[in-house]
């Protein structure tokens, strides 16, 4: 382990939390390690409904502090990183018996003046029998309401933020354990398994954002007496095909009290999610049950004209949130706030365990760590990541549709839906992806959809991919549209490669 035999700050677990504390601290002028027991984003921080957004329903839980910071969040995040990141406009249709139509538009009215917007535009009412949003809808529906918030790519989030942290100093290690954090002459030792064997590391602090792990590493590796922090919280999603040809997102209110959301999805399916229910499992083996695949089918189907059904069902995802037990009777109720705990002192070691938070208020989250850290360590830096671009974010908010045409006169050989997926993910790193290509035949071996050798090599040396569901699922969404052929071409080029 060349770089991090002895550093500041060890940070345990690779989702988004730990990913953004690592940047924050590098960028700040600590030395930092960051270790992953799998992929990055292979916990919860690839499971979301994928929002940034203030969370409309949390006003109703009177979770004032944690609307607020996540409002201002969105256009912070969007101008940070405007490729991964993207506007979404919700219509919520309203009928009698749920929420008073009053009660909705003052929510919508807070949620609109409470959060710094500038960018995004404001709700506004909508006579659903004559907007095209009412057409996918039953009849009936007459009154909805459209107000924004955004979309991100979660997988791509983390990703970029550890590219960020690496590119700033940090060693990040993923596909490595931590195994064993013992207090070691005022710092701690860190014992570590995993792709470069076992090694040992000393740090002066250690950061536990191992999200639904997080008592697991306390207990476990930390080899403290029971914790009882996190309160672990199912949600499933289902992906259908294209629901509709609009492009706005659909917020649904159930007769139980819950929201689903359907949102348009990867250009040609439609995301519907999410369920919210206490899970006693391994957060590692999480999957949807028949009963959350029942409940957003009928849900759906509450309020489109046309049922879905189980045969429309092309994928699913599950994520266990790991939210801070306040002793909420339900797990809806359950705060989504973060909250932080710092054990030791700068005398005996510290540690810092991160309970809950959401990918939007990740940023925040990470001052809010590093406040705690300068309290143990002492300043280095001032908070600096609320004006930064992530990698390939280089570019006005508004510019993506300008920056795709822009890469296609540089890159006039290659289809237009490439290129725009590449800016999609990639932004201006898109031009190191595709380096000299003048065509197709350009970008080597060929493995299913638009996916080619060249974006996989720099996937591994720059994104540390280093399996099929690397690529498919997490770096892309190419695992969509791939046959069982491809993924095992896919596999065996990345094996030939180690
Ligand atoms: P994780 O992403 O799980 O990361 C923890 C990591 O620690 C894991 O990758 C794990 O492998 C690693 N780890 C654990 N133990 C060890 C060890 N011993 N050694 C090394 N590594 C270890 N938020 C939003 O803002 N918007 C949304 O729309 C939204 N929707 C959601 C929908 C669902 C269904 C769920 C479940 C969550 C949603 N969230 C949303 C919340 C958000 O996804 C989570 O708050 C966030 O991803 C948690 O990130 P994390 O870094 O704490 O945890």
């Amino acid at each position: 382990m060349a770089t991090s035999d002895s550093v500041d700050i060890f940070v345990i677990g690779g989702g988004i939390n730990g990913a953004s504390i690592a940047r924050d601290a590098v960028g700040r002028g600590y030395s930092v390690a960051l270790a992953e027991m799998n992929d990055l984003a292979s916990g919860t921080s690839s499971a979301a409904t994928k929002l940034v957004h203030g969370g409309l329903r949390y006003l109703e839980h009177y979770e004032f502090r944690l609307v607020h910071e996540a409002l201002a969040e969105r256009e912070v995040l969007w101008a940070e990183a405007p490729h991964i990141i993207k506007p979404l406009r919700f219509v919520l249709p309203h009928h009698k018996g749920l929420r008073p139509a009053l009660v909705l538009r003052a929510g919508l009215a807070m949620y609109d003046y409470m959060g710094g917007r500038r960018l995004l535009p404001p709700t506004k009412t909508l006579d659903l029998t004559k907007d095209i949003t009412g057409k996918p809808l039953k009849p009936g529906y007459r009154l909805g309401f459209e107000y924004s918030d955004c979309w991100v790519d979660d997988a791509r989030f983390v990703v970029l933020n550890a590219r960020d942290a690496a590119d700033k100093g940090a060693a990040v290690h993923v596909r490595t354990k931590v195994t064993s954090v013992r207090r070691d002459a005022g710092g701690w030792l860190i014992e570590l398994d995993g792709e470069a064997g076992r090694q040992s590391v000393r740090a002066k602090l250690v950061v536990n954002a191992a999200g639904p792990w997080v008592d697991h590493v306390i207990t476990g590796a930390m080899g403290r007496n029971g914790a009882h922090n996190v309160r672990l919280v199912k949600g499933s999603h289902i992906v259908v095909r294209k629901l509709y040809d609009h492009d706005r997102c659909y917020m649904f209110q159930n007769a139980d009290g819950r929201i689903i959301f359907s949102i348009p999805y990867e250009d040609d399916f439609t995301l519907i999610g999410t369920t919210d229910e206490d899970y006693p499992g391994d957060p590692k083996d999480v999957k949807i049950s028949d009963a959350e695949t029942d409940y957003l089918l009928g849900a759906a189907s509450e309020y489109f004209a046309k049922p879905v059904t189980r045969d429309q069902i092309h994928w699913t995802y599950s994520g266990v949130r790991p939210l801070f037990d306040d002793g909420a009777s339900a797990a809806q109720e359950a705060t989504r706030d973060y909250v932080l705990k710092v054990d030791g002192d700068a005398e005996a070691g510290a540690a810092i365990n991160v309970f809950g938070g959401k990918l939007t208020t990740s940023r925040r989250l990470a001052e809010s760590v590093l406040e705690k850290i300068e309290g143990v360590l002492g300043a280095k830096g001032k908070p600096w990541t609320k004006t930064s671009r992530l990698p390939g974010g280089g570019f006005e908010p508004l510019a993506f549709d300008a920056e795709v045409r822009r890469l296609g006169m540089e890159y006039s050989g290659l289809p237009g839906t490439l290129l725009r997926r590449l800016m999609r993910q990639y932004g201006t790193k898109a031009r190191d992806v595709l380096g000299d290509a003048k065509s197709v035949d350009d970008l080597g071996r060929h493995f299913g959809w638009d996916l080619y050798a060249r974006e996989v090599v720099y996937l591994v040396e720059h994104e540390w991919a280093r399996t099929a569901q690397d690529v498919l699922w997490r770096r892309t969404k190419v695992g969509l549209r791939v046959s069982a052929e491809d993924v095992a071409a896919l596999e065996a080029y990345l094996a030939s490669r180690k």
